[in-house]
């Protein structure tokens, strides 16, 4: 496979943009693949290589690279009318109560333009709505390039994850293991009239696909309910992909007080949004005393292609094809390395997969999860299945990124930059580029 055109404009990229990239994880080793267009599920890169794609843009894809005709007429549209205003539009109104009816929990939202802003100002809402500092996070979960997010260690000794956060912000961060409700009893019992907020995605979607055990967010809403607390559930990538419409709390069937969006919400524009409880959302300004604020929030391109995106999911099968073809996706993945690697572990649910390099010589996935795991208590492997970040961390992550992830792109086929990010199927997709996938996943395995 020819890429000389990607190498060269990384070269050029080296000498004008930090590491070459405008986000981390783009920076693919040795040099990444320069995208020149989108062509239904497939991307073509510069050099005119064809790729089926799994990276969807991390997620905001839901309907791949070529809108539907009334999604690509709205963005037109509304971008020919003069990109922005900085005063209010109708279409900011039409998506703001598409998303209260459609999200139970959602009574009120405020959008902003990524999902770290979303995070941000949750955040800061719930310290202001409950006079307090302190933040429950999960080790190995993500919530964009925030200060009181990036943080690790344990609950006791919490320090930044990066440098240029003071550790003064870190220590009102408490970081626990997910899946552990033994931890979070704990830290509430230690701190709980001083915790603002637990803050978690309901499926960890940047640590592997790291899915919760039963009951364990039932446990923090009891938790959340029990110290005065707010449950903030981080759906920026679930949001509108697992469950549907409904998104991941309505599979859990656990109600937040507040929900941070992103991605799909946006149809592929830059996005966030907070939702919830009016009662705790009003403390925004200008309504209330928490100070929100920005030039793009609501953007016309953005609410049109969001709002077209989520109708159009609506009145089609949307949700219903790329479950589907997840679930057959996933279903042969655990064939292929039940076969060859039983020890590795085919995650994912909805339309998200991927197959995390687990090391423990475990038994192959058991009948109750055979489309990816579902954390099934009854499943022969339960106890080495991945239940934490930490998990996921200690797997093969060189050997995924060096030898597996180059494979398969020059098989034609885009995965994630590394063993964390989920993948995505889209609507694009059909059942023979998951026959494709399937047999490129065979040739690298047999
Ligand atoms: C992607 C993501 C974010 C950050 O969103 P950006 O738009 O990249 O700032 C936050 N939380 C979760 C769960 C995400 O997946």
């Amino acid at each position: 496979m020819n890429r000389e055109t990607s190498r060269d404009l990384y070269d050029r990229a080296l000498s004008v943009m930090p590491g070459g990239v405008n986000s981390s994880v783009r920076a693919v080793q040795p040099y990444p693949t320069f995208v020149r267009r989108g062509d239904g599920a497939h991307v073509i890169d510069v050099d005119g290589n064809r790729y089926i794609d799994y990276v969807m843009g991390y997620g905001p894809l839901l309907l791949g690279h070529d809108l539907p005709q009334p999604v690509e007429a709205a963005i037109q549209r509304a971008a020919s009318e003069g990109p922005m205003y900085g005063a209010p539009t109708e279409v900011e109104v039409d998506l703001a109560e598409f998303v209260v009816r459609h999200v139970p929990s959602v009574e009120m939202i405020r959008f902003v333009n990524s999902g770290t802003e979303a995070t941000v100002s949750a955040v800061r809402l719930a310290r202001g709505y409950t006079g307090r500092d302190k933040i429950v996070v999960m080790r190995g979960g993500y919530h964009g390039a925030q200060e009181s997010t990036l943080v690790e260690g344990d609950a006791e000794h919490p320090t930044p994850s990066t440098s240029g956060v003071p550790a003064a912000f870190a220590r009102e961060t408490i970081p626990v293991p997910f899946n552990d409700e033994e931890a979070a009893r704990e830290v509430f019992e230690r701190h709980g009239e001083e915790i603002a907020a637990v803050l978690v995605e309901p499926i960890l979607g940047n640590t592997g696909i790291t899915m919760p055990v039963d009951g364990y967010h039932g446990t923090l809403r009891d938790l959340c309910d029990e110290y005065g607390s707010l449950l903030i559930f981080d759906e920026v990538i679930t949001g509108f992909r697992v469950g549907g419409l409904e998104c991941a709390q309505g599979t859990f069937g656990v109600t937040p007080d507040l929900t941070t969006f992103g991605k799909i919400v946006g149809g592929g524009f830059p996005v966030g949004a907070i939702g919830g409880r009016a009662e705790i959302v009003e403390h925004f300004s200008p309504a209330g005393d928490v100070f929100q604020s920005g030039t793009f929030s609501g953007h016309p391109v953005t609410m049109a292609a969001g709002l077209e995106t989520l109708k159009y999911a609506a009145a089609h099968d949307v949700y219903d094809h790329v479950n589907a073809l997840g679930e057959r996706l996933r279903e042969g993945l655990v064939d292929v390395v039940a076969d060859h690697a039983p020890e590795y572990t085919v995650v994912g649910t909805d339309s998200l997969f991927k197959v995390v390099f687990t090391r423990a010589s475990t038994p192959a996935q058991d009948q109750a999860c055979t489309a990816g795991c579902a954390q099934d208590p009854d499943c022969a492997r339960y106890e080495q299945c991945p239940k934490t970040g930490g998990d996921v961390r200690r797997a093969e992550t060189e050997r995924w990124e060096r030898l597996f992830r180059p494979f398969m792109a020059e098989r034609g086929i885009m995965l994630t930059a590394n063993q964390f990010e989920c993948q995505f199927v889209s609507y694009a997709h059909t059942e023979e580029d998951v026959e494709e996938t399937l047999e490129a996943y065979e040739a690298y395995f047999e």
